[in-house]
């Protein structure tokens, strides 16, 4: 029993350690590159003239440790259970050769983008919000260590994803690895306040179906709207993007923005029932 329990002690603090390392990595990496050493001349791509006070950081990355210390435990319960052979479609899959490997991996990311766009809007509902999903918008200004913020349920929701996946699609766990690191990137980016995307000509970004880091601030300065991840395609197909999306990033690329009848996803754009004027932060 004691060594039992010393086992699931050191899966627990192995994945601890782990998931600290590549949110801090990220966060710290990204917040010197930009918020120190690149700040003079990346001060044209900042998208809110004010940065969130030292005290809302040092708290986010306390919290995020929290959320770490859930991602571990539900870690610890994959392991055990794998052992046990209930992640049969993962062992199988671990011997599907490099093919499918990165299809997998694309496969797992394409359906987080929706896991998270619909467990997020759900989150919004007025009788959720305040429960599974006010403490990440306390960040009214978000900053690179915004991305594990949650509330707990929040994080509960967002780990139970990658516990669940792997048994209904043959995922090998190297996979899950890699899907976590694009993750965090990927997250860490959404909330580091710079601009990062290239402009075209249009003052559209390069790269229109993947999200902007002014993207997700809109989502954090107007609750209502922009609750896609990684693809803004659930955004445009649910009529939920920001309609001064565009404009703000034309802004924030120091691009004059283009004339707003011409917004592609304009005609999609209706009134959202989701979150509540009260529970949701006022724009900036
Ligand atoms: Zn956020
Ligand atoms: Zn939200």
């Amino acid at each position: 029993m004691a060594l039992w329990l010393d086992q699931i002690g050191q899966i627990w603090w192995a994945s601890l350690v782990r998931d600290t390392a590549r949110y801090a990595v990220f966060a710290i990496a990204i917040w010197a590159l930009l918020w120190v050493l690149l700040k003079a001349p990346l001060s044209g791509r900042k998208i809110r003239k004010e940065s969130p006070p030292a005290k809302q950081m040092v708290i986010e990355f306390l919290i995020s440790m929290r959320s770490i210390a859930i991602f571990a435990s539900v870690a610890v319960g994959m392991t055990l259970a794998s052992r046990a052979g209930y992640y049969p479609l993962s062992s199988m899959a671990h011997h599907w050769g490099p093919v499918w490997f990165g299809v997998s991996l694309v496969l797992m990311i394409l359906a987080h983008d929706a896991y998270y766009y619909w467990t997020h809007r759900l989150m919004h509902h007025p009788r959720l919000f305040r429960r599974f999903h006010r403490r990440h918008h306390l960040s009214l200004r978000p900053s690179p260590f915004t991305a594990y913020s949650f509330d707990l349920r929040e994080a509960v929701v967002m780990v139970s994803f990658v516990a669940i996946w792997p048994l209904v699609m043959p995922t090998p766990f190297a996979v899950i690895s890699m899907f976590v690191v694009h993750q965090i990137a990927r997250n860490t980016l959404a909330h580091c306040g710079y601009e990062l995307m290239p402009a075209k000509a249009d003052g559209t970004p390069l790269i229109d179906w993947l999200t902007t880091t002014t993207h997700h601030d809109l989502h954090h300065a107007d609750a209502r709207s922009n609750f896609g991840l990684y693809f803004t395609w659930w955004d445009r197909w649910m009529g939920t993007e920001n309609p001064a999306y565009h404009a703000a990033f034309a802004r924030a690329a120091a691009r004059k923005p283009r004339p707003a009848w011409n917004h592609p996803a304009a005609p999609l754009l209706a009134p959202v029932a989701v979150g509540s004027r009260t529970e949701s932060p006022s724009a900036p």
